[in-house]
């Protein structure tokens, strides 16, 4: 048998992480590693924030799991954080970002049965999109490398291309439900949705009665400098997923939406063993309570600010490696003129600097919202070093 007991659809590479120690990683062998990567945007408070910690470790000592088929006050607290501190009115929670925009498509659909009009299924979607790896996300993406293996893929969706809302608009139709977006696209490589682009998918929405559904998954939890992105572009949308960054570390995520968007989503209609457990509440809770105060998303734009700052400098050094900054907050990209693959794996192995891969040759750079000058100063450090020794 040549099969390994994890199956093999990573390609894991040799840094194997035992300990987190605030912004860095410890590997088995003793290496340590700046983690300008957060587990792909999720450890926002880094790997040791006592507050999270203590939560977590106070919550598992009194109870860990109870069905949903009971009251849950750890789960009606984390509920009414999200509803006071963004635009919905109701949240289903879930585990994972995949399952949060599973929850966000069958609230939308379920939405146009309950007002009769059951023709209305498909939802639009943009290319370059990640929606997460189930069935239905893998869908409601274009991205082809995702589908192959797994045909045929399920039926409702429209692909059109981010940022161009005449295509946006062409693609309504009789059956359209709404559309699903990300504000800043991650995985397709930090591309930032344009400002008349959201605000005209929600103009489009509100004239036809559609569901403007927001994937903040990835740029979602103060990540770029607001808790939720949709702030700054002047919107609100109708149904919200969220995860990653709400946990903090632990598995969670939520579907978040407002009382008309909500309203097909009646006793028996949705579930999850798991979602909405005590010890998930409790984590979410305490990610909420560091996040949602101005000084915290105060310093995550000041740092944001800093470190897009030095890099926007930093290349101008190397033209012919890199060629653009971009994003918001601190979810930032830096394109290359080369494969940007191999440069994340030889700033990982030979300078001890973890970031991402992302689309369009696009080193992410997701830190852990809780840096300071001196970790900039760090990566920023690793970063030079690693493109002076860089030979592409
Ligand atoms: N949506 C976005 C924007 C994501 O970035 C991701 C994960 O990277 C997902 C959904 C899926 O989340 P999960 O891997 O938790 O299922």
């Amino acid at each position: 048998m040549s099969i390994t007991p994890l199956m093999p659809v990573y390609p894991r590479c040799d840094v194997r992480p035992v300990r987190g120690d605030n912004c860095h990683l410890v590997s088995e062998d003793g290496r340590r590693f700046l983690d300008f990567a957060s587990g792909i945007a999720v450890n926002l408070l880094g790997h040791s924030h006592p507050g999270l910690i203590g939560a977590i470790q106070k919550q598992a000592d009194t109870l860990m799991h109870v069905s949903n088929l009971y009251g849950s006050p750890q789960g009606e607290r984390l509920a009414k954080q999200l509803v006071d501190a963004t635009f919905a009115d109701t949240v289903f929670f879930t585990n994972s970002g995949a399952e949060a925009v599973e929850t966000a498509m069958k609230t939308a659909r379920a939405y146009h049965q309950s007002e009769g009009s059951a023709e209305k299924f498909e939802i639009v979607t943009f290319n370059m999109a990640f929606h997460g790896r189930t069935m239905a996300t893998i869908s409601a993406s274009n991205q082809e490398k995702m589908h192959n293996g797994f045909h045929p893929l399920l039926p409702g969706f429209r692909y059109v291309e981010f940022n161009d809302l005449d295509a946006a608009r062409a693609a309504v139709g009789p059956h359209t439900a709404g559309f699903l977006v990300e504000p800043v696209q991650g995985e397709g490589g930090i591309r930032v949705a344009d400002q008349a682009f959201l605000k005209g998918l929600r103009d489009i929405a509100d004239e036809n009665d559609l569901m403007l559904i927001l994937d903040e998954v990835q740029c979602g939890v103060a990540r770029t400098g607001s808790m939720y992105a949709y702030e700054q572009f002047g919107i609100e949308p109708d149904i919200l997923a969220t995860a990653k960054g709400i946990g903090g570390g632990f598995p969670l995520g939520a579907c978040l939406a407002t009382e008309k968007a909500a309203r097909g989503m009646v006793f028996g209609t949705h579930g999850s063993t798991y979602g909405g457990n005590p010890l998930a509440m409790a984590a979410g809770s305490a990610v909420m309570d560091a996040v949602t105060d101005d000084a915290f998303l105060g310093h995550v734009r000041e740092m944001g600010q800093k470190l897009r700052g030095r890099l926007e400098q930093f290349i101008g050094n190397y033209p012919e490696l890199f060629c653009e900054v971009r994003g918001l907050g601190l979810m930032l990209g830096v394109r290359m003129t080369v494969e940007s693959r191999p440069f994340v794996a030889h700033l990982r192995d030979n300078h001890g600097l973890l970031t991402v891969a992302a689309g369009e040759n696009v080193v992410r750079i997701l830190p852990p919202l809780v840096i300071e000058d001196a970790h900039i100063n760090e990566f920023m450090d690793k970063l030079s070093a690693g493109a002076s020794d860089y030979k592409p």
